[in-house]
């Protein structure tokens, strides 16, 4: 399949584009600028056979973002849009917010309007869409949906990244209901994500906002005090991509939205095994490690993207220490 993957320096794009040349797929993708597009394609041997390549798409907020970036010859068949702004540092809600929400409408618009070809979209989205902090369910799955609307994103800023997700995905099922494109959605729900990028940050500062929480670990930061571990679900990206390349590819994926966890942990364990794995960084962590999972946890349901997609997800450990690797190979 011809595929636009939106957003090829992210973390978790990065490994899709990995995911796609290895399955033959044949790839271009969005990026801010030529410099970050010709650094990508010195990253995949693939682009010299022309299997990969770039298109510029300065800023996903703007209307008509993807216009021209969605025409393609040959016709694309699929799209994963995973650009979206996940960090902390922004100034105003909006910077979040944006790029978001009209960056999914954006490029929905832009598909059904000039790329007639494409028959399936496939969106990142988020368990920060599915998480429901004011009353958790028992078990969480795909029914499950963060009720915060675009007011609390804004006057709140812990909310924020959280409406972000959610507003994008609820925007993108309701383009499908009311617009009835001729092609099909999927839409994938990780919650943390950690793993070894394969894009090389040039510091420490530059490093994807769910691994920056290692880094942390190798420099100390976790001395005093473990870190609070936020919401106890976890993937590795790895898996994710593989999600992405699946539900873009299975008949049966369409129309689904996909809850894709490895299960439950906590920064303990997290600890646990960077001090079992790696003895040398015993002194940068605190002597008695303390769990914050709460005894009565809710759970979590991944049964669609086992049955459907064929995820299996690799465990914790494997995870931690690839990611550990990667950091100390490349003094981050
Ligand atoms: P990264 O920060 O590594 O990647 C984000 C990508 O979005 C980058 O390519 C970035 O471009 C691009 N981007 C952000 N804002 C804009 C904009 N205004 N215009 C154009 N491009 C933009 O994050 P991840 O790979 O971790 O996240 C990718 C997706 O996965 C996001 O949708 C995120 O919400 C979602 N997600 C991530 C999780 C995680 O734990 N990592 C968990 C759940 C969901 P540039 O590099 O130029 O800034």
């Amino acid at each position: 399949m011809k595929v636009l993957v939106t957003g090829g320096s992210g973390f978790i794009a990065s490994h899709c584009l990995k995911t796609l040349l290895a399955r033959n797929h044949t790839v271009v993708t969005t990026v801010r600028s030529a410099e970050k597009g010709e650094k990508i394609l010195a990253a995949y041997p693939e682009s010299s056979k022309g299997q990969l390549s770039y298109v510029v798409v300065p800023d996903i907020a703007q209307e008509h973002a993807f216009d021209q970036a969605i025409i393609s010859e040959p016709p694309f068949d699929a799209i994963l849009h995973t650009a979206s702004p996940f960090h902390f540092n922004f100034q105003d809600p909006k910077e979040l917010l944006d790029p978001a929400i009209n960056g999914t409408k954006g490029i929905l618009c832009a598909i059904k309007e000039k790329a007639p070809s494409v028959k399936r979209v496939v969106i990142t989205s988020s368990f920060a869409a599915i998480v429901n902090p004011d009353g958790h369910p028992d078990v969480y799955s795909e029914d499950s949906w963060n009720t915060v609307t675009y007011e609390e994103g804004i006057e709140d800023r812990g909310k924020t990244y959280r409406a972000s997700k959610a507003l994008a995905e609820r925007a993108a099922w309701s383009f499908m209901e009311e617009e009835k494109p001729g092609f099909s959605l999927a839409t994938i729900c990780p919650p943390y994500v950690f793993g070894p990028p394969i894009h090389v940050p040039e510091s420490q500062k530059a490093l994807n906002t769910s691994n920056a929480y290692f880094a942390m670990l190798m420099h100390g930061g976790w001395k005093e005090k473990l870190p609070p571990t936020g919401t106890w679900l976890w993937v590795d990206v790895r898996d994710i991509a593989l999600a992405h390349v699946r539900a873009m590819e299975v008949p049966e994926a369409a129309g689904k939205r996909f809850f894709t966890t490895a299960g439950h942990f906590d920064m303990k364990e997290v600890a646990e095994i960077a001090q079992k794995r790696f003895p040398e960084y015993a002194d940068k962590l605190p002597t008695e490690l303390t769990s914050d999972k709460p005894s009565a946890l809710y759970g979590c349901d991944n049964s669609r993207s086992k049955e459907i997609l064929g995820l299996e997800y690799l465990p914790l450990e494997s995870s931690v220490v690839d990611t550990i690797k990667f950091l100390q190979s490349h003094q981050i």
